[in-house]
């Protein structure tokens, strides 16, 4: 009798595969740091980085390749249709430790709070959980309590391995051809900054980074950094009186300004953008302010800046001994900008999912992606669900189904990419020169 618990077969089929794979993964330490210079941010990458290589090789992949940037790279030819890319990141994130991670695996789960071995403060409630509860029966891996589990994203990059695997053993199966990109530091920001495209050689890709069973992401925030300097006029306290210009005060004058209610990560959700203050620095003779400004609308992200430059303005006219001056540094923008130049990409992620017998929607992720960069720069990359949950902290936790029906909708990706119906859908011109609308 087919097991109930897996949408399709396939899924079933790669059910243990997928999990052998993401324990072991997820017991090499690949915290990434953003402090560093180096490239990779840290050498502990490598460790995953050479035995994924070495796991590619086995399973029968081609040009398998560790880049001097930490890139793992591979092939595996297809018999037609347009080359698809898979992307993952190796790296884990810094807020919480990554090492020594001792998953635990809860089989069928009970729908009951699970309590962290290593921890018995730590709990996973199902009443602050509504995913995990409705995963009853489901074999949940959680962490121990003690660090995060790394599900973001190995979670992801067990699921390509498995579905390459799967693959390269199935000959018969007709897929387009396919390249594999493991990447470094997605944590820190700088996942792609040394990502060669051309040599990549995908016509489009997919990163496998997402997290609730089904969902699709195609937009993101679009993001500046925007600095306000506050120069004042440092005097002796002593002798200061009609001299002292203080740019502390004027810094603190000037937060104090912001929305009290509205346009800040703690009031809003879903399409609502924000203005964020993350840094203040200085002294009496000159300050900072550094914020960070989101919307999903890059002409009301414009909007957002333009408040600040607002404020920054008052306070200067209120005090014209002071000098106050602005500046804004576009990080990324909304991936849904390109994505949009050729819609089959994303809408062959939706039909995978389909076929993988789970509906899929789609809904705007509040960051940013290692694809939200590729796009810009040309390699449109939507976003595919893992089924890990509560990423970057202790209670992160994945459900053994669900990367199984992650892994068998990669495998129904490449199979559909090769059916003319999808090869001629897409428009694999050369998108190299891609600006947004
Ligand atoms: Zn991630």
């Amino acid at each position: 009798m087919p097991d109930a618990r897996y949408p399709t077969p396939l899924a079933a089929q790669l059910a243990d595969d997928v999990l052998e794979r993401f324990l072991r993964y997820v017991q090499v330490d690949t915290q990434s740091d953003s402090d560093s210079e180096t490239v990779p941010s840290t050498a502990k990458q490598l460790d995953l980085g050479r035995m994924l290589a070495d796991e590619l090789r086995e399973a029968g992949l081609d040009e398998v390749e560790l880049t001097e940037h930490g890139y793992v790279f591979a092939t595996l030819p297809g018999s037609t249709g347009p080359t698809v890319g898979l992307l993952a990141h190796m790296d884990t994130s810094g807020d919480e430790s990554g090492t020594n991670v001792k998953p635990q695996l809860v089989k069928n789960y009970d729908g009951g709070d699970i309590v962290l071995p290593g921890d018995p403060r730590k709990v996973l409630r199902a009443a602050d959980n509504p995913i995990l509860a409705e995963n009853v029966g489901h074999d949940i891996v959680t962490t121990d309590g003690t660090t995060l589990l790394g599900a973001d994203d190995k979670a992801g990059v067990a699921e390509i391995m498995t579905a390459v695997a799967y693959l390269a053993a199935h000959p018969e199966i007709e897929h387009a051809p396919i390249r594999v990109g493991f990447t470094v530091d997605e944590e820190t920001g700088r996942g792609v900054d040394h990502f060669d495209i051309d040599a990549f050689g995908a016509d489009f890709a997919y990163t496998l980074d997402g997290s609730e069973v089904g969902r699709i992401d195609d937009e993101n925030f679009s993001a500046s950094d925007v600095r306000i300097r506050i120069e004042g006029h440092s005097v002796h306290p002593g002798t200061a009186k009609d001299k002292l210009v203080n740019a502390v005060k004027l810094a603190a004058r000037i937060v104090e300004r912001l929305p009290q209610n509205a346009l800040s990560p703690e009031t809003t959700d879903g399409r609502e953008g924000f203005v964020h203050p993350v840094r203040i620095t200085g002294t009496v003779a000159e300050a900072e302010v550094r914020f960070i400004v989101r919307d999903f609308d890059a002409q009301k992200r414009e909007e957002h800046e333009q408040l600040l430059r607002e404020i920054a303005d008052e306070v200067a006219n209120e005090e014209s001994r002071a000098t106050i001056t602005l500046s804004v540094e576009e990080s990324y923008r909304n991936m849904k900008e390109y994505l949009d130049a050729d819609p089959a990409v994303t809408e062959a992620a939706e039909e995978a999912t389909r076929r993988s017998g789970i509906e899929p929607w789609r809904e705007p992720i509040r960051g940013g992606t290692d694809g939200t960069m590729l796009s810009a720069r040309g390699l449109l990359t939507p976003n595919i669900f893992t089924g890990g949950h509560q990423y970057h902290s202790v209670l992160e936790w994945a459900s053994v189904q669900e990367m199984a029906t992650s892994a068998a909708t990669i495998v129904e990706l490449t199979k559909l990419w090769a059916e003319p119906e999808w090869t001629t859908r897409s428009d694999t011109r050369d998108r190299s020169a891609a600006s947004p609308r």
